[in-house]
């Protein structure tokens, strides 16, 4: 269990540098709260034992942890180097195929022959258009299509060379593509994801809301074919967002997912990169009318990758995006093949702590009010959570604290973007790790207290031997009754930490 609260969660990619159970302890102790599987890199043997190592590291730090499981959608990917790495410069040739299944240069030619995922690109870029390599930081122009043995390919020069490696992604900014929203390698991963219980799916390349719905589908039909696995299909969605037709349909996306992610590598390259930190607050302020979940991604901390210490440019754009009202940051290289994982993690921890201490009283608190949505729709929980948020400011109480069985709950909480944390009490592991993504909420297991003294009880020795919280101090405690009933937060009540008088007083009386 952490010993300080951040409210910002922080979400590490595993990879060859973390996936073993020590380097994931120990990420896990700098303050990772969720484990992202990207399942565009790796085998499903890769997949397996990252899933377990997470797990038995969450195991041993007593700390529940997330996982999300990264669908590639229709991204496109260079198929793996021969040589691990070609060093391309400009005016190289490359020569992209539609079949194969490595990436290497010709001896003959000279020229670099690319199969790629994506099979018909070479008949649906044109001469004339960008293909661009890695995030955009290797260019090309496709000048020719050519046919060799019967086979069509299309012949691209480097304008920006830069060292080409395994499973680079493939952006094409001026072309139509025809790819399908879900491949058959998704449907594979979705099986592998609901078979495994992985706690949240994220979709790459989403264009419109359909596409969530199309996963949404597929979830639910798998879920009606195996009973067993059920409850596992229920799982969150994010949409990644990072191309223009998914900024422009982002209303619709957020009615249909759960979260949503910056997803700034790809995003930088389909629009102007200048456009991108506009959009990224644009996102960030339309999810929060939303009520739903914001994830900011890529180049984070991207120099950590190799040196001890970040840039100032990076702990800056960190400091920023919490400022900008993100839920969450995300590590992609930085944990996967970075020589400083655990540091990068540290030093997203702590600009957290110290953006949220300077946030707590100018911003947050200002801005803090329920999302759109759960206005319009009245709902009860959601009612009850906005008060919640006005009665900690009047008290200055130090946490909320609730019994959240599914979850629920404690995501309306976690809504009103509160500056303190919120203990979300359950005795539902999976609720737990979903939980781990929700802004400010710290997820706690306990068995299930018969009533709700009992339940105030535990919190006092939670809070006390913790060291969390010291005598006499207020936290504004939202539940049920019957305590543990999943859907009915219905009671916000007021304690003074390890006020035991007043406790027997109200239970003579009846509460
Ligand atoms: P996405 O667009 O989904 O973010 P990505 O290729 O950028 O895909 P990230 O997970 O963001 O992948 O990681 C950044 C880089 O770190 C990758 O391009 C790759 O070079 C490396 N990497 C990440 N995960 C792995 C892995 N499991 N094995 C090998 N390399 C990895
Ligand atoms: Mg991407
Ligand atoms: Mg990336």
């Amino acid at each position: 269990m952490p010993a300080s609260f951040v409210l910002t969660k922080i979400i590490a990619t595993v990879g060859p540098a973390c996936a073993d159970v020590t380097s994931l302890a120990r990420l896990i102790e700098e303050g990772a709260h969720v484990f992202r599987i990207n399942f565009s890199h790796g085998s499903f043997d890769d997949f397996h034992k990252a899933l377990t190592n997470i797990r038995e590291a969450s195991r041993q730090t007593e700390t529940p942890i997330g996982i999300l499981g990264d669908l590639s959608g229709p991204k496109i990917r260079v198929k793996p180097v021969r040589e691990n790495v070609i060093h391309l410069v400009t005016g190289d040739c490359l020569e992209f195929v539609d079949h194969g299944d490595e990436t290497y240069r010709d001896e003959n030619t000279d020229h670099i022959i690319v199969p790629t995922t994506y099979s018909p690109l070479v008949n649906e870029v044109h001469p004339g258009h960008r293909v661009l390599i890695d995030d955009g930081a290797i260019r090309t122009l496709a000048t020719e299509r050519i046919t060799v043995d019967g086979k069509p390919r299309l012949v691209c020069r480097v304008i920006q060379p830069g060292p080409l490696s395994s499973k680079k992604g493939v952006n094409l900014p001026d072309s139509d593509i025809s790819a399908p929203s879900l491949t058959e390698w998704d449907d594979q991963c979705v099986d592998w994801a609901i078979a495994h219980g992985v706690d949240y799916l994220a979709l790459s390349f989403v264009r419109k809301a359909d596409d969530i719905k199309l996963l949404k589908d597929q979830l639910r039909s798998k879920g009606r074919d195996n009973r067993a696995l059920r409850s596992h299909t229920r799982l969150p969605i994010i949409a990644k967002i990072e191309t223009p037709q998914a900024v422009r349909e982002l209303n619709g996306i957020l009615e249909e997912c759960d979260g949503v992610m910056v997803a700034r590598g790809d995003l930088g390259v389909e629009m102007d990169l200048a456009e991108v930190p506009v959009v990224q607050k644009r996102i960030i302020s339309e999810a929060h009318h939303h009520g739903k979940p914001v994830i900011v991604a890529t180049q984070m901390l991207q120099s950590m990758i190799e040196a001890a210490a970040p840039t100032r440019a990076e702990v800056s754009d960190a400091a920023n995006a919490i400022l900008d009202g993100a839920d969450a940051l995300m590590l992609s290289g930085e944990t996967a093949v970075g020589k400083h994982g655990d540091q990068a993690v540290a030093v997203l921890r702590k600009v957290a702590a110290v953006t949220e201490q300077y946030d707590a009283p100018n911003h947050r608190a200002a801005a803090a009010r329920p999302p759109k949505l759960s206005q319009a729709s009245r709902y009860r929980t959601a009612a009850l959570a906005h008060g919640v948020s006005v009665i900690v400011k009047d008290l200055d109480a130090r946490f909320v604290v609730t019994w959240s069985e599914l979850g629920g709950g404690a995501r309306y909480l976690s809504q009103n973007r509160m500056t303190v944390p919120i203990i979300a009490v359950s005795s539902n592991e999976v609720a737990l790790r979903q939980m781990c993504l929700m802004f400010g909420v710290t997820p706690v297991w306990m068995p299930r207290p018969e009533d709700s003294n009992v339940f105030v009880r535990q919190i006092d020795e939670l809070l006390l031997n913790n060291k969390w919280s010291e005598q006499g101090q207020p936290v504004v405690i939202a539940k049920g009754e019957p305590i543990g009933t999943p859907g009915v937060t219905n009671k916000i009540r007021i304690h003074y930490v390890g006020d035991v008088c007043r406790l027997t007083w109200h239970a003579k009386e009846g509460e």
